[in-house]
Protein backbone atom coordinates (compact mmCIF):
# COMPACT_ATOMS: atom_id res chain seq x y z
CA UNK A 1 0.00 0.00 0.00
CA UNK A 2 1.13 3.90 -0.85
CA UNK A 3 0.57 6.12 1.99
CA UNK A 4 0.31 10.14 1.73
CA UNK A 5 0.42 12.88 4.38
CA UNK A 6 -1.72 15.46 3.15
CA UNK A 7 -3.34 19.07 3.68
CA UNK A 8 -6.15 20.27 2.65
CA UNK A 9 -6.02 23.45 1.54
CA UNK A 10 -9.78 24.57 1.72
CA UNK A 11 -9.45 24.21 5.76
CA UNK A 12 -5.76 23.16 6.51
CA UNK A 13 -6.74 19.90 7.96
CA UNK A 14 -3.80 17.53 7.71
CA UNK A 15 -4.34 13.85 6.96
CA UNK A 16 -2.86 10.54 6.37
CA UNK A 17 -4.43 9.44 2.71
CA UNK A 18 -3.77 5.66 1.54
CA UNK A 19 -3.85 5.59 -2.57
CA UNK A 20 -6.90 3.54 -3.80
CA UNK A 21 -6.10 0.54 -5.11
CA UNK A 22 -8.41 0.76 -7.71
CA UNK A 23 -7.74 4.35 -8.67
CA UNK A 24 -4.36 5.58 -8.23
CA UNK A 25 -5.48 8.95 -8.52
CA UNK A 26 -7.74 8.81 -5.75
CA UNK A 27 -6.80 9.34 -2.36
CA UNK A 28 -8.63 7.45 1.23
CA UNK A 29 -8.40 9.49 3.78
CA UNK A 30 -7.55 8.24 6.93
CA UNK A 31 -8.44 8.29 11.09
CA UNK A 32 -4.62 8.01 11.97
CA UNK A 33 -0.98 7.37 10.46
CA UNK A 34 -1.31 4.16 8.93
CA UNK A 35 1.77 2.22 11.34
CA UNK A 36 -0.99 2.69 14.00
CA UNK A 37 -3.15 0.32 11.93
CA UNK A 38 -4.49 1.35 8.36
CA UNK A 39 -8.18 2.60 9.21
CA UNK A 40 -10.17 4.35 6.36
CA UNK A 41 -12.44 7.74 7.78
CA UNK A 42 -16.24 7.72 6.35
CA UNK A 43 -15.40 10.34 4.00
CA UNK A 44 -14.91 11.40 0.47
CA UNK A 45 -12.31 10.47 -1.61
CA UNK A 46 -10.18 13.25 -2.40
CA UNK A 47 -9.02 14.28 -5.76
CA UNK A 48 -5.00 14.46 -5.42
CA UNK A 49 -5.05 17.47 -7.32
CA UNK A 50 -6.84 19.60 -4.97
CA UNK A 51 -4.45 18.38 -2.17
CA UNK A 52 -1.40 19.54 -0.67
CA UNK A 53 1.47 16.44 -0.52
CA UNK A 54 3.78 16.89 2.97
CA UNK A 55 6.25 15.08 3.99
CA UNK A 56 4.45 11.40 4.67
CA UNK A 57 6.15 10.99 7.59
CA UNK A 58 6.31 13.34 11.25
CA UNK A 59 8.98 11.05 13.26
CA UNK A 60 10.02 11.63 16.92
CA UNK A 61 13.61 11.90 15.28
CA UNK A 62 15.60 11.24 12.38
CA UNK A 63 18.35 8.84 12.42
CA UNK A 64 21.17 8.90 10.24
CA UNK A 65 24.03 6.31 8.60
CA UNK A 66 27.16 8.41 7.19
CA UNK A 67 29.12 5.94 4.91
CA UNK A 68 27.28 3.45 4.36
CA UNK A 69 28.61 2.81 1.04
CA UNK A 70 32.05 2.13 0.84
CA UNK A 71 32.28 4.14 -2.63
CA UNK A 72 30.71 7.16 -1.41
CA UNK A 73 33.53 6.89 1.92
CA UNK A 74 36.25 6.92 -0.56
CA UNK A 75 34.84 9.59 -2.63
CA UNK A 76 34.99 11.70 0.34
CA UNK A 77 38.86 10.46 1.92
CA UNK A 78 37.73 8.43 4.66
CA UNK A 79 37.86 4.82 5.52
CA UNK A 80 34.71 2.37 4.91
CA UNK A 81 33.51 2.20 8.37
CA UNK A 82 33.78 -1.15 11.09
CA UNK A 83 30.10 0.06 12.68
CA UNK A 84 27.67 2.41 11.44
CA UNK A 85 28.60 5.86 11.69
CA UNK A 86 25.08 7.49 13.76
CA UNK A 87 24.05 10.76 13.11
CA UNK A 88 20.94 12.74 13.27
CA UNK A 89 19.33 15.60 11.74
CA UNK A 90 16.50 18.24 13.76
CA UNK A 91 12.66 17.26 13.16
CA UNK A 92 12.93 21.32 11.76
CA UNK A 93 15.02 20.13 9.44
CA UNK A 94 12.08 18.60 7.22
CA UNK A 95 10.99 19.67 3.85
CA UNK A 96 8.00 18.43 1.71
CA UNK A 97 8.03 17.30 -1.64
CA UNK A 98 8.10 20.04 -3.85
CA UNK A 99 9.13 22.28 -1.06
CA UNK A 100 12.28 24.57 -1.65
CA UNK A 101 15.98 23.40 -0.29
CA UNK A 102 17.45 26.45 1.06
CA UNK A 103 21.27 27.06 0.63
CA UNK A 104 22.49 29.13 4.03
CA UNK A 105 24.85 31.15 2.08
CA UNK A 106 25.35 33.24 5.25
CA UNK A 107 27.59 30.20 6.45
CA UNK A 108 28.08 27.71 3.68
CA UNK A 109 29.28 27.58 0.02
CA UNK A 110 29.12 24.09 -0.61
CA UNK A 111 25.66 22.54 -0.11
CA UNK A 112 25.54 18.84 -1.28
CA UNK A 113 22.75 16.32 -2.26
CA UNK A 114 22.43 12.90 -1.19
CA UNK A 115 19.95 10.59 -2.41
CA UNK A 116 19.13 7.66 0.73
CA UNK A 117 16.37 5.23 1.20
CA UNK A 118 14.75 6.29 4.41
CA UNK A 119 13.33 3.31 6.63
CA UNK A 120 9.97 3.97 8.95
CA UNK A 121 9.61 2.60 12.23
CA UNK A 122 5.99 0.99 12.68
CA UNK A 123 6.87 -0.75 15.61
CA UNK A 124 8.97 0.34 18.79
CA UNK A 125 12.36 -1.59 18.65
CA UNK A 126 14.87 -1.68 21.73
CA UNK A 127 17.73 -3.76 21.61
CA UNK A 128 16.75 -5.54 18.71
CA UNK A 129 18.86 -8.57 16.68
CA UNK A 130 19.39 -7.97 12.62
CA UNK A 131 16.89 -10.75 12.53
CA UNK A 132 14.25 -9.62 14.47
CA UNK A 133 14.84 -5.55 13.25
CA UNK A 134 13.04 -5.77 10.08
CA UNK A 135 9.81 -6.95 11.54
CA UNK A 136 9.55 -3.46 12.95
CA UNK A 137 9.65 -1.59 9.57
CA UNK A 138 6.36 -0.01 8.52
CA UNK A 139 7.75 1.31 5.02
CA UNK A 140 10.35 3.09 2.97
CA UNK A 141 10.10 6.26 1.37
CA UNK A 142 12.96 8.85 -0.62
CA UNK A 143 15.05 11.55 1.36
CA UNK A 144 17.53 13.89 0.67
CA UNK A 145 20.15 14.37 3.45
CA UNK A 146 21.43 17.63 2.02
CA UNK A 147 24.51 18.86 3.72
CA UNK A 148 26.98 21.30 3.97
CA UNK A 149 30.34 20.18 2.73
CA UNK A 150 32.35 22.64 3.84
CA UNK A 151 30.91 22.87 7.66
CA UNK A 152 31.03 19.45 7.62
CA UNK A 153 34.56 19.83 6.92
CA UNK A 154 35.29 22.23 9.42
CA UNK A 155 33.18 21.07 12.19
CA UNK A 156 33.81 17.94 14.18
CA UNK A 157 30.61 16.76 14.23
CA UNK A 158 27.46 17.18 11.54
CA UNK A 159 25.02 18.86 14.03
CA UNK A 160 25.29 22.26 12.06
CA UNK A 161 26.12 20.77 8.43
CA UNK A 162 23.37 18.47 8.33
CA UNK A 163 21.18 20.28 10.46
CA UNK A 164 19.70 23.41 8.34
CA UNK A 165 15.93 24.33 7.89
CA UNK A 166 15.09 22.34 4.92
CA UNK A 167 17.80 19.78 4.54
CA UNK A 168 15.94 16.91 4.99
CA UNK A 169 13.53 16.42 1.75
CA UNK A 170 11.43 13.77 2.82
CA UNK A 171 8.75 12.11 0.19
CA UNK A 172 6.72 11.09 -1.69
CA UNK A 173 4.95 8.53 -0.80
CA UNK A 174 5.39 5.90 1.92
CA UNK A 175 5.09 2.68 0.39
CA UNK A 176 4.93 -0.27 2.85
CA UNK A 177 7.20 -2.89 3.31
CA UNK A 178 5.41 -5.64 1.92
CA UNK A 179 5.20 -3.68 -1.09
CA UNK A 180 8.93 -2.87 -1.30
CA UNK A 181 9.99 -6.35 -0.72
CA UNK A 182 13.90 -6.95 0.11
CA UNK A 183 14.77 -3.74 1.12
CA UNK A 184 18.97 -4.14 -0.49
CA UNK A 185 17.30 -4.68 -3.84
CA UNK A 186 16.27 -1.00 -5.15
CA UNK A 187 17.71 1.29 -7.37
CA UNK A 188 18.59 5.17 -6.05
CA UNK A 189 19.18 7.54 -8.79
CA UNK A 190 19.91 10.98 -7.85
CA UNK A 191 19.64 13.64 -10.49
CA UNK A 192 20.33 17.60 -10.57
CA UNK A 193 18.44 18.86 -13.83
CA UNK A 194 19.28 16.44 -16.13
CA UNK A 195 22.21 15.10 -14.99
CA UNK A 196 22.21 11.82 -13.35
CA UNK A 197 24.72 12.38 -10.81
CA UNK A 198 24.12 9.14 -8.00
CA UNK A 199 23.39 6.25 -9.22
CA UNK A 200 23.24 3.00 -6.96
CA UNK A 201 21.60 0.02 -5.59
CA UNK A 202 20.65 -0.58 -1.71
CA UNK A 203 22.53 -3.99 -2.55
CA UNK A 204 25.78 -1.93 -2.12
CA UNK A 205 25.59 -0.60 1.40
CA UNK A 206 28.11 -1.74 3.96
CA UNK A 207 25.69 -2.31 6.56
CA UNK A 208 22.04 -3.63 5.73
CA UNK A 209 18.81 -2.17 6.65
CA UNK A 210 18.65 -5.05 9.95
CA UNK A 211 22.31 -4.48 10.49
CA UNK A 212 21.27 -0.63 11.23
CA UNK A 213 18.18 -0.53 12.88
CA UNK A 214 19.85 -3.23 15.33
CA UNK A 215 22.71 -1.03 15.69
CA UNK A 216 20.69 1.73 16.97
CA UNK A 217 18.05 0.06 18.18
CA UNK A 218 20.94 -0.54 21.15
CA UNK A 219 21.43 3.05 21.68
CA UNK A 220 18.46 4.32 21.27
CA UNK A 221 14.71 3.24 20.93
CA UNK A 222 12.70 3.66 17.73
CA UNK A 223 9.16 4.23 18.01
CA UNK A 224 6.38 4.45 15.52
CA UNK A 225 6.43 6.84 12.84
CA UNK A 226 10.39 7.58 13.02
CA UNK A 227 12.77 8.10 9.95
CA UNK A 228 15.99 6.45 9.43
CA UNK A 229 18.58 7.64 6.49
CA UNK A 230 20.39 4.50 5.32
CA UNK A 231 23.19 6.48 3.80
CA UNK A 232 24.15 7.81 0.24
CA UNK A 233 25.57 6.01 -2.77
CA UNK A 234 28.71 7.55 -4.71
CA UNK A 235 28.27 10.74 -6.91
CA UNK A 236 27.65 13.32 -3.99
CA UNK A 237 28.04 16.75 -5.55
CA UNK A 238 26.83 20.78 -5.23
CA UNK A 239 23.43 21.89 -5.61
CA UNK A 240 23.10 26.00 -6.87
CA UNK A 241 20.16 28.26 -6.55
CA UNK A 242 18.23 27.99 -9.60
CA UNK A 243 18.53 23.25 -9.52
CA UNK A 244 15.90 21.01 -9.60
CA UNK A 245 17.06 18.11 -7.27
CA UNK A 246 15.19 14.74 -7.27
CA UNK A 247 16.11 11.00 -5.89
CA UNK A 248 14.12 8.13 -7.27
CA UNK A 249 14.18 5.09 -6.04
CA UNK A 250 12.58 2.13 -7.40
CA UNK A 251 9.39 1.01 -6.38
CA UNK A 252 8.88 4.20 -4.53
CA UNK A 253 9.01 7.05 -6.72
CA UNK A 254 10.43 10.81 -7.09
CA UNK A 255 11.49 13.17 -4.17
CA UNK A 256 12.06 16.48 -6.47
CA UNK A 257 13.18 19.79 -4.61
CA UNK A 258 13.87 23.22 -6.18
CA UNK A 259 17.31 25.55 -4.20
CA UNK A 260 17.11 28.76 -3.51
CA UNK A 261 20.08 30.71 -2.08
CA UNK A 262 18.78 32.31 1.76
CA UNK A 263 17.74 35.92 1.36
CA UNK A 264 20.21 38.59 2.25
CA UNK A 265 18.39 39.29 4.90
CA UNK A 266 15.50 36.61 6.78
CA UNK A 267 13.00 37.40 8.89
CA UNK A 268 13.84 36.22 12.79
ZN1 LIG B 1 23.73 10.92 4.29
Amino acid sequence: MRFHRIQLPSTGEILFAREDSSDARLLLPLAQPPWLGVQLLDRPKLDPTKVRFLSPVSPSKIVCIGRNYSEHAKELGHEVPTSPHVFMKPISAILDPGGTIVRPTHMSSLVHHEGELVVVIGKKLKSVSAADALAGVFGYTAGNDVTARDLQREDKHFTRAKGFDTFCPIGPVLVSADEIGDPQALSIEVRVGDQVRQRGSTADMVFSVAQILSYISEIMSLVPGDAVFTGTPAGVGPLQAGDEVSVAIAKIGELVNRVVDRPKSVAR
